[in-house]
């Protein structure tokens, strides 16, 4: 993977390379404890109530054809799981996820947001229940993303189940060929509800699901924590949880069944295992040695902490949340304790 997220400091724009990014605000934080001890238990839950996505009045005649989606693609996180990765390795998976809230399992499917989200460049061609899609020229075609829609659409859900936070507001999703930099692969406008995603026409569609994923993250820190808190994030946190929203798909195309995995992977691949200096080593990798140490951090000390520990943030540099004030401890010393779990 080549992701690299790059933030425009200025704006509330967040950017990512080759990858990911993205942010918006409303809901006072919700805080979530880890159920471990039943994450094992496996149990399907039925499709629940249908809800055909619809479909805008601009929507192109030709990818009509391609929007029947059937409440089918009205999944949850398990049955994303199901749908991505057969039932074996979906139930492996849930194991390693344990972070996952069983309780989020039995949610109703999220209602339809009414109304149109961010107007945006080019053409609009599908509306799921939350996302508007939009595709420019010389990108994806119509009938890629339109076939995408409950793709999306699913992927947003796996989020907010994996993180507990639902969306409150219509969001805009457009492909588009040219980056505002290169190596940029998304960015989110979080402020804006919108999500810029740049890829080729002849570029696999699976890569720009993911990052999609870790964009929509953003979103949804930014409707957890407030489009303050958000903006002023510590790059380690923000770019992290983004990334750790994304898990089931990140994880899946690095060949990881967890963070812990994962760190210890890019330690053999002679990354050094250093939060504040990771982007040395390439955006994708910073994203995932941050993605583990919230991870480690979320299972250590809690959401309620790592929520508190998120909003004191004074800016995008990295490491500047308040770790001694909130979780007692220096970035240094957790770090140490960070690498010490990955055992490497
Ligand atoms: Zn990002």
């Amino acid at each position: 993977m080549e992701q690299e997220c790059q933030r425009a400091y200025p704006t509330l724009l967040i950017i990512m390379f080759a990858g990911l990014i993205g942010a918006r605000p409303l809901s006072p934080p919700t805080e979530r404890d880890l159920p471990w001890a039943d994450a094992s238990a496996i149990s399907l839950v039925p499709v629940r109530g249908a809800q055909e996505f619809a479909i805008a009045s601009q929507v192109a005649p030709s990818a009509r054809a391609e929007l029947s989606i059937s409440q089918a693609d009205n999944r949850s996180l398990k049955e994303e799981l199901l749908h991505d990765l057969g039932l074996a390795r979906a139930a492996e998976r849930f194991h390693a996820l344990s972070v996952v809230d069983p309780r989020a399992m039995a949610k109703p499917v999220p209602a339809m947001i009414a109304g149109n989200g961010p107007r945006m460049r080019g053409q609009l061609v599908a509306q799921t229940q939350r996302i508007d899609l939009y595709v420019g020229k010389n990108t994806f075609s119509i009938d890629q993303i339109a076939g995408l829609a409950g793709k999306f659409e699913r992927v947003l859900r796996a989020a907010e189940d994996y993180f507990g936070t639902t969306l409150k507001r219509r969001i805009s999703v457009g492909f588009y060929s040219k980056p505002p930099k290169r190596g940029v692969r998304g960015m989110a406008y979080t402020n804006e509800g919108r999500v810029e995603l740049y890829y080729r026409p002849s570029e696999a569609t699976g890569r720009a699901v993911t990052v999609a994923m870790h964009e929509m993250g953003h979103h949804l820190e930014a409707q957890r924590y407030g489009e303050a808190a958000q903006r002023r994030a510590d790059t380690i946190l923000h770019e992290g949880l983004a990334t750790w929203i994304a898990s089931i798909r990140w994880l899946d195309q690095a060949g990881a069944s967890n963070w812990r995995q994962r760190g210890r992977q890019l330690h053999d691949a002679g990354i050094p295992l250093r939060l504040l200096t990771a982007e040395r080593s390439g955006a994708d990798n910073a994203y995932e040695l941050w993605a583990s140490f919230v991870d480690y951090l979320v299972r250590q000390y809690g959401w309620k902490k790592f929520n508190t520990l998120y909003v004191s943030g004074r800016g995008r540099a990295p490491g500047s949340s308040d770790y001694q004030g909130v979780l007692g401890k220096s970035l240094d010393e957790l770090s140490d304790d960070w690498r010490a779990w990955l055992d490497p």
